[in-house]
């Protein structure tokens, strides 16, 4: 009998995640034949030798004889208080425990945030630049992503009016990543309170991805949204993964504000959908009270002589020197977003230039369209490795520039 072969999902026909997509398997590829290779295409502070401070691990390490039941859906109790907790500090109101979800990455939490939210043809407001997992979860929950600018010319901030004008009847959220990946944008207090002003006017859900909101260099600042949305519904996103380097712990959280009789059946929609996987991963879990409570680990980074710093300050001066490169200043996170000045290479294509990159430099970088941007002129490197090494990859990204440089 002929045999049939396996046909993925209709819905992921618009899913893309290239940041370990074709390129990353290229990458794999030659590394199997033996190639060196410099990977800067994944945010995993783990894969560039940091490791998650060490009161993270011994809070792990001194639970590891206990049984490991389930816990209850939306995480452990002290996990969630101390998330709770967290968040009352910054000024945030009608935060409890029962309003915090804990989840395998903040990854788990924004499918879910948006499953528990959305019907087909619903709008989801999304930043271009975006971290892509938010349009692959908007698509596979039904939703349309609808993108609001945030320009290089503008240090790649939205626009609060042009999001106004993109509201339909079909609008539920708008979602803010800050400080932002892929650009390092840090979004300032005044803007982010126009958009809160948006979303009170349109009754949308603000969402608010802080997984970075400890990393901000020079003399920027973190501003959190809740704090300035009272009574509007908000779900703020943080985590593990970067601030404390434990990417491989799988914890995240998400926490919603506001008030009781706005939130309708939401806060229940989100419970369910944690039920139906379980629990998130509990050891992971155990580290969040001492991540939270316990001392700074990621300013003596972020500050000057640390690590992250002193890489970043490599790509500002390689961009600084570069004919070819624009930068506009990572205020914070964990990238670098440069753009290529098109009236010197004209015709460039960001994923070409990818691929050569690859190929013939052996270094591995995220095309800039692959963040669901129009243009293809820009790419992203996360900011990880030493700052030696960060000179090389540049080296040889100019190198690589110098090759798509008319004759
Ligand atoms: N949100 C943003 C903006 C990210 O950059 C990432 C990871 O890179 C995530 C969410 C997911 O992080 P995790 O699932 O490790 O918590």
């Amino acid at each position: 009998m002929p045999h049939r072969s396996i046909q993925r999902s209709q819905r992921l026909s618009e899913v893309r995640y290239e940041i370990r997509g074709e390129l990353a398997r290229r990458a794999r590829e030659l590394e199997s034949q033996g190639r060196k290779l410099i990977k800067l295409n994944i945010g995993n502070p783990g894969a560039f030798g940091f490791r998650a401070p060490e009161h993270l691990q011994a809070a792990i390490n001194a639970r590891l004889e206990q049984s490991d039941p389930y816990c209850h859906q939306q995480g452990l109790e002290e996990s969630r208080l101390a998330v709770a907790a967290l968040h009352i500090r910054r000024g945030v109101c009608e935060v409890n425990p029962q309003r915090v979800f804990m989840g395998n990455g903040v990854s788990e939490l924004i499918d879910i945030a948006l499953r528990a939210l959305l019907n087909p043809g619903d709008e989801v407001l999304l930043p271009s630049p975006d971290y892509p997992l938010w349009s692959a979860a908007t698509i596979l929950n039904s939703g349309t992503p609808v993108y609001y600018d945030c320009r290089p010319e503008n240090d790649f901030l939205p626009d609060p009016e042009q999001i106004e004008a993109s509201i339909t009847p079909h609008t539920r959220a708008l979602v803010i990543i800050n400080p932002n990946n892929p650009t390092g944008a840090s979004y300032p207090r005044a803007l982010l309170e126009q958009l809160v002003r948006i979303a009170e006017r349109h009754q949308l859900l603000l969402m608010a991805d802080e997984i970075y909101d400890g990393i901000l260099y020079d003399e920027a600042s973190f501003q959190p949204l809740a704090p300035l949305t009272g009574e509007l519904p908000c779900l703020s996103f943080g985590g593990l993964s970067k601030v404390h380097r434990a990417c491989g712990y799988r914890v995240g959280w998400a926490v919603l504000s506001g008030e009781a009789t706005r939130l309708g059946d939401y806060q229940h929609a989100l419970d369910l959908l944690g039920a139906l996987r379980l629990c998130a991963n509990v050891p992971g879990q155990w580290a969040v009270p001492a991540a939270i409570n316990g001392p700074n680990t990621i300013d003596a980074l972020t500050q000057p002589g640390g690590r992250l710093y002193e890489t970043r300050r490599a790509v500002i001066e390689a961009c600084a020197h570069s004919p070819f490169l624009d930068l506009v200043m990572p205020a914070g996170a964990l990238y670098a977003f440069p753009g290529v000045d098109s009236s010197r290479l004209p015709g460039f294509d960001d994923h070409h230039f990818a691929l050569d990159l690859l190929e013939q430099e052996g270094v591995l970088i995220v095309p800039g369209s692959s963040f669901n941007v129009p243009y293809r002129n820009h790419f992203r490197v996360t900011l990880l490795p030493e700052a030696e090494q960060m000179r090389e990859v540049f080296h040889r990204i100019e190198r690589a520039l110098q090759r798509c440089a008319p004759a």
